[in-house]
């Protein structure tokens, strides 16, 4: 059995998001139905639309920050019930069975088709998938653009009664992607850690840093936010600032980069301390080069890590309910979410942009 779900989505990726209408399974044993209230912009939803990854399948309906409440669960579902409040992030399926799903890394999953994504389908098709098969039976997912959603409990979050719905939905994937490396690479009280760019990522990253003890700078290109990321409680440097840089030489135990692009490391690599790291979430793509005698001289690193595990996500939910930290979101209507995409490749904004769903109501399927 299906239901109807409506919602936004890109048919090709020349095109705008319009309305669409699309049919998803119903709630089977362990999974739970879920009306969306509030859908965070990523600027994943706008490279995966764009094709920027040469993956997109099509239709694209994109959200992986997802806030509802629970209309149904099916057969043996124990950890939700109707009414709850709670969050969908960026997978919503893994084998299970690898080491690193054992291990409760599944976002590393080394499974045949790895993870299965909110939206696009499985991280590895079937086309790609050594065994030819596609464990999970669907080649396209749809995200949380849309009014409902269906999804297996394991991975499906708790929102915490304290954050305001519309503000958790950014936590669910901005939140994770910077929370687990600074968990990762040890952030605490007295760490000293660099943050680059101040968009959603950015955000998240400065106020979670903070909050485990850390004191932040922000390296940013626009000379406005400066202002923006001492309003934090961080220091604020404008990226390639000689005198700024050499007063930071060596002082970072962890330089966390959100940059969503190709991007220059080497400018970087002297400011970090001996043994620490520098490590991009937002880059899905070949880098520029460095000098590796810098690294060697400081047994540095330049790592990646991507976004984060069920556990963490549920972790950075509750660390933000304590510390009464939340992101900083402006509401849409689902109509402007073209307008929406510009100011986010634009990289104007420093906030998160989160989808009120209600504002789907009336739409048609447009063809
Ligand atoms: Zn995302
Ligand atoms: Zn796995």
């Amino acid at each position: 059995m299906t239901i109807t779900s409506n919602g936004y989505a890109a048919r090709h990726s020349f095109s705008r998001l319009k309305p669409i209408t699309i049919e998803r399974e119903e709630a089977g044993p362990g999974e739970v139905e879920i009306a969306v209230l509030y859908c965070g912009v990523c600027h994943s939803d706008v490279h995966q639309c764009e094709n920027d990854w040469g993956n997109t399948v099509y239709p694209c309906m994109p959200g992986h920050e997802v806030v509802g409440r629970v209309t149904r669960v099916g057969a043996g579902v124990t950890r939700h019930a109707a009414g709850d409040l709670v969050g969908v992030g960026c997978m919503i399926d893994s084998c299970r069975e690898c080491a690193p799903c054992r291990a409760g890394e599944e976002q590393y999953c080394e499974g045949p088709n790895s993870w299965l994504a909110t939206y696009n389908g499985p991280m590895t098709p079937k086309a790609k998938a050594k065994t030819g098969e596609n464990m999970y039976g669907r080649d396209n997912t749809f995200g949380g653009y849309s009014d409902r959603i269906v999804v297996r409990e394991e991975f499906v979050l708790a929102i915490p009664a304290s954050i305001p719905a519309e503000k958790a939905a950014p936590i669910l994937c901005a939140g994770v992607t910077t929370y687990s490396p600074l968990k990762h690479w040890g952030v605490g009280p007295s760490s000293k850690v660099g943050v680059v760019g101040l968009g959603g990522l950015g955000d998240m990253a400065v106020k979670l840093a903070h909050a485990m003890g850390a004191e932040v700078t922000v390296f940013t290109t626009t000379k406005e936010k400066v202002a923006e990321a001492e309003k934090l409680g961080a220091k604020g440097v404008v990226e390639g600032d000689k005198a700024a840089y050499e007063a930071l030489e060596k002082t970072f135990d962890l330089i966390l980069s959100t940059i969503p692009e190709k991007h220059k490391v080497d400018s970087f690599v002297p400011l970090l301390a001996h043994g620490a790291a520098y490590v991009s979430v937002g880059a899905l793509t070949q880098m520029p080069g460095w000098n590796h005698q810098e690294l060697i001289m400081g047994r540095k690193t330049i790592a990646g890590s991507l976004i984060g595990s069920i556990a963490e996500t549920q972790e950075v939910l509750d660390f933000c309910a304590e510390h009464g930290i939340a992101p900083e979101v402006e509401l849409i209507p689902i109509q402007e979410i073209n307008e929406a995409y510009k100011r986010v490749k634009g990289g104007e904004v420093r906030f998160r942009h989160v989808i009120d769903m209600a504002s789907l109501k009336d739409e048609r399927d447009d063809g």
